[in-house]
């Protein structure tokens, strides 16, 4: 590591934040485990969802990118390529949209770029429906859309966004009521906005809020949009990139708690489902898909080598049933964290669901977000030997666990046991 992190300092921008107070630098990994360039041995709780779905060198992945890598790397756009057909023909029969086209793409902002393109385009308005402390990238477009304000460097977009109330359950002016009240309330509140706005041409929400703290509304809330944004004539896009593929454990995508009223018009997916290569995607179906009068292409996206990853990637997953996984180990380690969580006064909540779990924190014996917490609990982590992540909405007070979806049960027991240390040292 040493002189590593000046040089990275001298030649990145300064809002490029790193973790951690020594930055760490990791070569390499195996299954659940990553190495740092000291050659100590890490638990990863937080790759899952940033990059390594399934398991980090997953051997099935490894291969179809090399035998891929060594045939041929060629446009995807301008020339047939079977994986990409294949994953295409996959991804739509799996996503529950009828009637769905794919479009690959090499991240998730430009899947919601491209998303926010077909709405606006579709209904000729620049108006957008977002969710209060969402994020959904770093483009122009999404940091335009982006309700966190803590990630939406700024607001000169020629989008018009307006923010809806609901994606957080936890806290806000509805934070006390049952279920059933706050739906309602967050559905007047959609009517009123609609009631008094032009046309918007979609609402884009991340089923469970992913860099906003793992914070997710009651099952139905986007049903109940639904109904009424179809009143309006509003597309619904459902922000999969961190959902996506079974991470929830109870759904293969986040908006299936929210299914009564049919899939959204537009879905967009990333991270994971490369297994650590750069895809991206939107599924639509094809009315909205086909309103673009002009070619728009991504020489990247949908490039042989990501898509036969992505194929051996979804294959992996589908056989060893990981959704099942996250819901039986996830189940175990929220009930393992609840019990840490009991014994400390600097815990305010643990939530979550399948292998994407929230511990947000306070400062003690207040509802007071306490990031300098989450920072301390971060770094005693680490000294334990686990990896981490942070979120939430303007403090960063929560904690975010999002392990690899082929976590074993006895993995899930140790990591529980080293955060439930690093509270006890931290809090
Ligand atoms: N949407 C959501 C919900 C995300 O969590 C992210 C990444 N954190 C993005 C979009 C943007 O994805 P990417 O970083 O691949 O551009």
């Amino acid at each position: 590591m040493t002189g590593l992190h000046e040089r990275h300092l001298a030649v990145s921008p300064d809002w490029l934040a790193l973790y951690y107070r020594d930055p760490l630098e990791i070569t390499h990994g195996e299954g659940r485990h990553v190495w740092d360039a000291d050659g100590r041995r890490y638990l990863d709780f937080f790759g899952g969802i940033l990059t390594t779905m399934t398991a980090h060198a997953l051997p099935e992945v490894t291969k179809a990118v090399t035998e891929q890598a060594g045939r041929i790397v060629h446009s995807s756009t301008l020339y047939l390529n079977r994986p990409m057909v294949e994953l295409a023909e996959r991804v739509a029969a799996l996503s529950g949209i009828p009637d769905a086209r794919v479009f690959f793409t090499t991240s998730g902002t430009e899947a919601n770029d491209t998303a926010l393109l077909l709405a606006t385009t579709y209904r000729a308005s620049s108006q957008i429906l977002a969710m209060r402390n969402s994020y959904h990238g770093r483009s122009f477009s999404t940091v335009s859309v982006t309700g966190n304000r803590s990630w939406s460097p700024t607001g000169l977009s020629p989008l018009q966004t307006l923010y809806v109330h609901g994606g957080v359950r936890h806290r806000g002016p509805y934070a006390e009521l049952s279920d059933a009240r706050f739906t309602e309330a967050c559905v007047a509140d959609l009517e009123d906005l609609l009631g008094h706005t032009r046309s918007p041409a979609a609402l884009i929400a991340e089923p469970v809020q992913g860099v906003g703290g793992f914070t997710a509304p009651p099952d139905g809330l986007y049903a109940a949009f639904r109904e009424v944004l179809d009143r309006h004539g509003v597309l619904w896009i459902s922000d999969e990139v961190q959902t996506g593929w079974g991470r929830t454990g109870d759904h293969f995508w986040g908006w299936q708690a929210h299914a009564e009223n049919g899939p959204p018009d537009i879905l967009t997916f990333a991270k994971g489902i490369g297994n650590g290569m750069s895809i991206g995607g939107v599924v639509a179906r094809a009315e909205v898909m086909n309103c673009l009068d002009a070619n728009s292409i991504s020489t990247f996206g949908g490039s042989p080598v990501t898509m036969a990853a992505g194929l051996a990637n979804l294959t992996y997953l589908l056989e060893h049933d990981l959704q099942g996984n996250a819901r039986r180990v996830g189940g175990l380690l929220i009930e393992r964290l609840r019990e840490a969580g009991a014994r400390s006064a600097g815990v305010r909540e643990v939530r979550g669901r399948g292998l994407m779990i929230g511990v947000e924190l306070v400062r003690p014996g207040t509802d007071e977000a306490h990031p300098d917490g989450a920072a301390a609990v971060l770094e005693a982590a680490r000294e334990g030997g686990l990896l981490i992540g942070k979120g939430g909405g303007h403090d960063t007070s929560v904690l975010r666990i999002a392990p690899p979806l082929s976590l074993t049960t006895a993995e899930a027991e140790e990591g529980a046991a080293i955060l439930a240390d690093a509270l006890r040292a931290a809090c």
